[in-house]
């Protein structure tokens, strides 16, 4: 059964926006990319030493189940060469599942909605864009709202001409 998963992307490594084009290439392989936002520069949250991220959020229509596709971003993370050095660290290419439909998983390698979705401007903002009333379907808001009631700080700035 075909379902539409958001997801969001980020790159704090080389080539930021071309990290970011291939994923979404690659994620083709998944199912049907039928939306992608801008991309928009943000500063770390967790661990603050390490350059902006490049992040955006793209929608995929996909037959997968969400652990099946959980693992096909896991192997386009490995062969775009991400190594995982320090937890929550720099990194070529992350790809989290925020929503999968309107499933909720909770299983120890996979939590969806993704657990920080709601508290994160970075995410949030990008996927606003592509989905303002998509349903959390854990707290029962759009994704508007969501972002809508987000605390001020966390820098998101959307990068001029890239969609
Ligand atoms: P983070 O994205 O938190 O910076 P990682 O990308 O290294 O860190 O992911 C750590 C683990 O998070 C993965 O091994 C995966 O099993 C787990 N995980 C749990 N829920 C999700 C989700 N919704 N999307 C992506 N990964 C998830
Ligand atoms: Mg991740």
């Amino acid at each position: 059964m075909r379902k539409i998963t958001y997801l969001s992307l980020g790159s704090n490594v080389g080539d930021r926006r071309a990290n970011l084009q291939q994923a979404i290439e690659r994620l083709s392989e998944l199912g049907e990319v039928t939306a992608v936002s801008s991309y928009y520069e943000t500063e770390p949250v967790d661990f603050l030493a390490q350059p902006w991220f490049l992040n955006c959020a793209v929608a995929v229509a996909t037959d997968k189940m969400p652990r099946q596709f959980l693992a096909a971003l896991q192997r386009i993370e490995r062969e775009m060469g991400r190594k995982r050095i320090q937890p929550k660290g720099p990194r070529a290419i992350d790809l989290d599942i925020l929503l999968f439909g309107s499933s909720v998983v909770e299983t120890a390698q996979l939590t969806i909605p993704h657990p920080a979705l709601h508290e994160r401007r970075f995410v949030l903002v990008p996927l606003a864009e592509i989905a303002p009333d998509a349903r959390h379907p854990v707290f029962k808001r759009t994704v508007r709202e969501l972002r809508d009631a987000l605390p001020p700080g966390q820098q998101v700035r959307k990068v001029a001409g890239s969609r």
